[in-house]
């Protein structure tokens, strides 16, 4: 730790920033248009409600002008800090970076496209002073989708939550954690972080706020279709072995149909009418073979993450900050 002066604290409590007690956490990727929006209508906000704070955006290296206008930003008011990844690292990533700098009693995360209305984080800080460590943002509406995108995300979260057990299908990643909760979360090992699903595993004293989600201002939605199914699968396999459980189910039953037909079989050959069935060999064998294909296929896959893990790569690589001296990271500036 490093000392604060005491003019610096004095003026620091002076413009309402002080040792910030509420960090948010904003990632951002591509959202030239929407950072200085989020940061003027947060900042005016929390000011508003008097309540110390510190906004950190994470460029998820962002390819527009997103960083300059985060720089431009952290110079112009104290409260904003930047984080600025060597590449697009995903939002997974953004969020940890976020909340490894967080310097609050506690933190907010939520998406700097203002789809997460801000005033909700007001709502949430009131709970965390009521005593809770987590307040879940929970979707009331969905907001605009487009259908096939309601669909898919439907099955997704549907699966998710057999797959955990905790209910996903109105979860977001729009959450407040205590400062204990922040370190349970920096504390998990694993690089394939599934972060809606592990704020809940952590535990903590827990409560739900509604909130509908805000059409987008401006910029664009990042996921394609193609990204949420690899979202989908990436974080089945992070969450749960269900796939794994499967094919042992898959075999089990292959298993008994193969007794049934063995004696179906034998019992014609000793009665005396032996199968001619060409046909069915090969369908048997075809059905058979793709069901090893996929079984190896998601072995497989689980073992690609195994080897991902063991690797021990960091989850993300900082290039550039923005507004972060005498805390953890050196920075150039
Ligand atoms: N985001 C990110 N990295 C990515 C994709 C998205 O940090 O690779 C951020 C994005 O800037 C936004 C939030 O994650 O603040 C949610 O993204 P988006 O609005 O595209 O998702 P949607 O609201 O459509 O689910
Ligand atoms: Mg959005």
């Amino acid at each position: 730790m490093v000392a604060v002066p005491d003019i610096l604290l004095e003026r620091l409590e002076k413009e309402g920033v002080g040792m910030a007690l509420l960090s948010v956490v904003l990632p951002a990727y591509n959202e030239e248009m929407m950072v200085e929006r989020a940061g003027e209508r947060l900042g005016q906000l929390l000011k508003d409600e008097k309540i110390k704070f510190e906004l950190i955006f994470v460029d998820d290296g962002s390819k527009d002008r997103t960083w300059s206008k985060i720089e431009e930003m952290a110079k112009r008011y104290k409260f904003i800090r930047g984080i600025h990844f060597s590449r697009n690292f995903g939002k997974e990533a953004a969020i940890f970076a976020g909340l490894a700098e967080a310097g609050g009693e506690c933190s907010v995360v939520m998406d700097c496209d203002l789809q997460h209305p801000p005033e909700t984080v007001i709502e949430m800080y009131r709970r965390w002073e009521e005593g809770y460590e987590v307040v879940e943002g929970i979707k009331h509406s969905r907001g605009r989708e487009s259908l096939g995108h309601k669909a898919s995300a439907g099955l997704f979260y549907k699966i998710m939550t057999k797959a955990t057990g905790i209910d996903m299908s109105r979860a977001s990643d729009f959450k407040l954690l205590d400062k204990r909760a922040v370190a349970a979360l920096l504390d998990m090992p694993e690089r394939n972080a599934f972060f809606r699903a592990l704020s809940s595993w952590i535990g903590f004293k827990t409560t739900t706020v509604k909130f509908d989600v805000q059409p987008r201002e401006a910029g664009e939605s990042k996921w394609s279709t193609w990204s949420l199914v690899k979202y989908a699968v990436t974080n089945i396999a992070a969450f749960s072995s269900v796939p794994l459980q499967m094919v042992t189910v898959a075999g089990v039953f292959m298993f008994i149909f193969a007794v049934i037909m063995a004696v179906e079989s034998l019992v014609r050959y000793f009665g005396g009418h032996a199968l001619e069935g060409f046909t069915t060999v090969i369908l048997l064998l075809l059905i058979i073979g793709s069901l090893v294909m996929m079984s190896l296929g998601i072995i497989g896959y689980y073992i690609s993450k195994i080897y991902e893990e063991v690797k021990g790569r960091p989850r993300y690589i900082i290039s550039r900050t923005a507004g972060i001296k005498n805390r953890t990271l050196q920075t150039e500036d």
